[in-house]
């Protein structure tokens, strides 16, 4: 039995933590902020629960598979509930569309957009599935520590095009605009912008297509407890409200870990679900990998930064469903400001949660719980003074709101509170307070990620948005998978040479009183 010490309590971390306790060692989680999550956190105030950040879980099998693993059932820790419809579609023209995998009403709605939309549509399913399976199902949970399976990848590449955008690939299916906006925005929910992000990010279209959108009843933390509890059962530890400050090593390996308390602890490997530029910038800085490969990371680029707001109201909102998406007026001209330069929009397009659709119990009776997130430039770019920016700002994404989806909004309005690009960067250490770490672009995918296990340091492992295959909670529960697989057999490795080196030792000297 090994002893394994992981940063960090994002999915991530935790999954990672719930495959190597589960496979018999010793985990110990070290969580810097007093609850598991990571940008899944969750708040409570004045009877309203808001989830931080994600909500459309999608893939529940990979979340089931941690519980199985041990013979446990998920639904003994978590009640998950399906979504329909998926998300609801606004653009300003006042024409929406309600994303579905019931075909009837989904083909309903294309067939009104115009002649050949069905058909598009099918043939742009055909393409998402094939790169879900060579993507996904294939490729998902594999490490890609060196050049030779980057290489083995490519012809899967090329035959997808994986060269080519998200947009211009459904583009060759669907021909009305609105439509194509609503078969590529899905990349930005893993930090990609859809004019950018490779096209097998499609494959996001067929994992909602076969397995459907999820909301676990108590919110996606309920989720979070789940996976924590499950890791409290078989064992593991937890230590909460203490950051990691240092990782200590002896050549070329990581001997202890020290926390912001001073304590320092021995462990056999140690895995960061934190930020990939900060393990390495911060924590790795005694050695000259840290310094070495935190150069090379801070030149690439990182997804933007998200502005969210909060806000629970005194009155309900029946008509509004669960996952809301309103486009503004300008879809790709916003998105390459908000991707490429350093100024504040200011137009948005906005996602909009109100899970008191699916879970009542998430606000007082006949209240309602909403957030609102607009992307918005990281600090790298936009660098203006977020604390004096965010109550205007949150102001005008309101005003919007109220004009277009929730009428009297505010005026009923009980609870707010924001979290900006400076939270991200000091609550969570995130770099340029990126939302979902580095771009999802091709150059930066797989190999071109950071490895799942250090190049230099041979016990430093990382799992989470930054590493293959990238952020969302497939993604990051995915990266654990691989990142396990890697470390299993390494400490597997490591526990064999301990015994051979043992028996090889000659018996000790007992010296005479
Ligand atoms: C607002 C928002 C909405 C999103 N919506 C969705 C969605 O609907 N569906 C979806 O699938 N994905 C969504 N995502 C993306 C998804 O949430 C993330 O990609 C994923 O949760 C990241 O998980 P992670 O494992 O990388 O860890 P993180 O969640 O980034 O957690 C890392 C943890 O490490 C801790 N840490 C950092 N440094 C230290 C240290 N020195 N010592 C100790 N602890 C440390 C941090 O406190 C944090 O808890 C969303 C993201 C955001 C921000």
């Amino acid at each position: 039995m090994s002893k394994v010490a992981i940063i960090g309590a994002g999915f991530g971390g935790l999954a990672l933590a719930i495959r190597l306790q589960s496979a018999g060692h010793q985990v110990t989680l070290i969580e810097r902020r007093d609850k598991p999550g990571g940008r899944a956190y969750a708040w409570e105030k004045e009877g309203y629960t808001f989830d931080a950040g994600p909500t459309v879980v999608t893939d529940p099998a990979c979340l089931a598979e941690l519980f199985s693993l041990t013979d446990r059932n998920i639904a003994d820790y978590v009640d998950m509930v399906p979504v329909q419809p998926f998300y609801r579609l606004y653009w300003e023209d006042g024409r929406t569309f309600d994303y579905t995998n019931d075909d009837e009403k989904l083909f309903a709605q294309l067939a009104e957009r115009g002649p050949g939309e069905v058909a598009g549509y099918r043939e742009f399913m055909a393409y998402a599935e094939n790169v879900y399976r060579e993507g996904y199902q294939k490729l998902g949970h594999e490490a890609f520590l060196d050049f030779r399976s980057m290489i083995s990848a490519a012809p899967a590449l090329m035959k997808y095009e994986a060269y080519r955008s998200v947009y211009a690939i459904v583009s060759r299916y669907i021909k009305d605009e609105q439509l194509r906006q609503a078969f590529s925005f899905h990349t930005l929910l893993v930090g990609g912008n859809p004019f950018k992000t490779s096209a097998i990010y499609a494959l996001i279209h067929a994992l909602e297509k076969r397995d459907g959108v999820w909301f676990p009843k108590g919110g996606t933390h309920a989720l979070v407890r789940g996976l924590e509890k499950l890791f409290t059962d078989l064992g593991g530890e937890t230590i909460l409200s203490t950051a990691v400050a240092e990782l200590e090593t002896e050549g070329d390996r990581i001997s202890a870990v020290v926390t912001d308390d001073g304590t320092r602890r021995r462990f056999d490997a140690v895995a960061s679900n934190g930020d990939i530029v900060h393990t390495y910038d911060a924590l790795l800085r005694g050695h000259p990998r840290g310094k070495q490969a935190a150069t090379a990371l801070k030149r690439k680029s990182f997804s933007p930064s998200l502005f969210v707001l909060y806000f629970g109201v005194k009155r309900e909102y029946p008509e509004v469903p669960h996952h809301n998406i309103l486009f503004g007026n300008r879809y790709k001209e916003l998105l390459s400001e908000i991707y490429g330069r350093s100024e504040l929009p200011d137009d948005f397009s906005l996602y909009l949660h109100h899970p008191t659709a699916t879970d009542p119990s998430l606000s007082p009776p006949g209240r309602s719980t909403f957030y609102v997130l607009a992307p918005v430039p990281h600090m790298g770019r936009y660098k203006g003074d977020w604390d004096a920016v965010a109550e205007p700002y949150g102001d005008r994404l309101l005003a919007y709101l109220e004009e277009h989806l929730l009428p009297g909004l505010r005026e009923n309005i009980e609870v707010r509170h924001h979290f900006t690009p400076k939270d991200f960067s000091s609550e969570l250490n995130a770099h340029l307070g990126s939302a979902f770490s580095l771009e999802p672009v091709l150059w930066q995918s797989a190999y071109f990620r950071v490895h799942n296990r250090d190049d230099v340091v041979r016990n430093l492992y990382f799992a989470g948005a930054g590493t293959h295959p990238g952020a969302g909670i497939p993604g990051v529960v995915g990266s654990a998978k691989a990142t396990a697989k890697l470390m299993l057999k390494d400490l597997d490795r490591q526990e064999q040479l301990g015994r051979y080196t043992r028996r090889q030792a000659p018996p000790r000297q007992h010296s005479a009183p």
